[in-house]
């Protein structure tokens, strides 16, 4: 599933090339028509990410909800466009692209109370500037739910997904079964601007590499693939050596060196 980094990116990159202007909308797949038609030629005012959610404002107050999902994603084309092929839910045509979304988990038009109620349900996102960590400090620290469940409830943070749970917790030496309520506040800090600082190195690279250029001795854009993270989907731990441990947890399977994190 695409985490935070990935919405907030297509969020900026769809504005750049949409937003400004009227969009041609049209669903070729016929399961959105009468959204497409909705939207079909008003001005698209701007993309806003939240978590891994997105919402596109166009004229007169009517609003776009997205969500990719598992399966869910976008194909923008610059140049030649070429026939929508299989199942394009919603095809935006504006100025500089055309952007196809494809099986995503939602699509929708939304009012004002749908979009307040979505985000009282969501935490704060790291990737916001209006982010308050305090809202999910007081979640965390009254919890005996595990940190690493905790970081991938979207009511507690928004944003974070499987990758970035393990790799944020292993640079801050926190085992994923620790109770969210042993925390202490220093030590939740440090792992917000952890998650924080990965979200937006993803968000510009556009792919996820966590570990640093000291730890890997190459320029960070030279790592090779298979070598980009410290735990996730390693045999060993990239930080010490030690055997990766690898179960399931909060319904996705965790990774965590238990040399490194305590
Ligand atoms: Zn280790």
């Amino acid at each position: 599933m695409p985490e935070g980094h990935t919405i907030h990116r297509a969020a900026r990159l769809q504005s750049a090339a949409l937003a400004g202007a009227p969009v041609t909308a049209s669903s070729p797949q016929g399961r959105f028509a009468d959204g497409a038609s909705l939207l079909d030629g008003r001005v698209l005012q701007g993309i806003e990410a939240v978590g891994k959610h997105l919402i596109y404002r166009f004229e007169d107050e009517v609003a776009l909800h997205v969500h990719l999902g598992l399966f869910g994603r976008f194909d923008t084309h610059r140049n030649r466009v070429p026939d929508p092929r299989g199942s394009v839910r919603l095809r935006l045509a504006g100025h500089a692209a055309t952007v196809d979304l494809r099986g995503p988990t939602t699509c929708e038009i939304i009012d004002l109370p749908d979009e307040e109620r979505l985000m009282a349900r969501l935490g704060p996102d790291p990737l916001r500037a209006d982010a308050d960590p305090e809202r999910a400090w007081q979640r965390i620290s009254r919890s005996r739910r595990a940190i690493g469940a905790l970081l991938m409830d979207q009511s507690v943070l928004a944003g974070v997904g499987n990758v970035y749970r393990a790799e944020a917790l292993h640079v801050e030496g926190l085992h994923p079964e620790r109770e969210g309520r042993s925390l202490s506040r220093d030590e939740f800090d440090r792992l917000w601007t952890t998650i924080r600082g990965m979200l937006r190195d993803g968000e510009r690279a556009g792919r996820i590499i966590t570990v640093s250029a000291a730890d890997a001795g190459v320029p960070r854009s030279r790592i090779p693939r298979g070598q980009r993270t410290y735990v996730y989907r390693q045999r060993q731990c990239r930080s010490c050596g030690a055997p990766v441990r690898a179960w399931e947890m909060a319904g996705r399977r965790a990774w965590a060196c238990e040399q490194c994190q305590l």
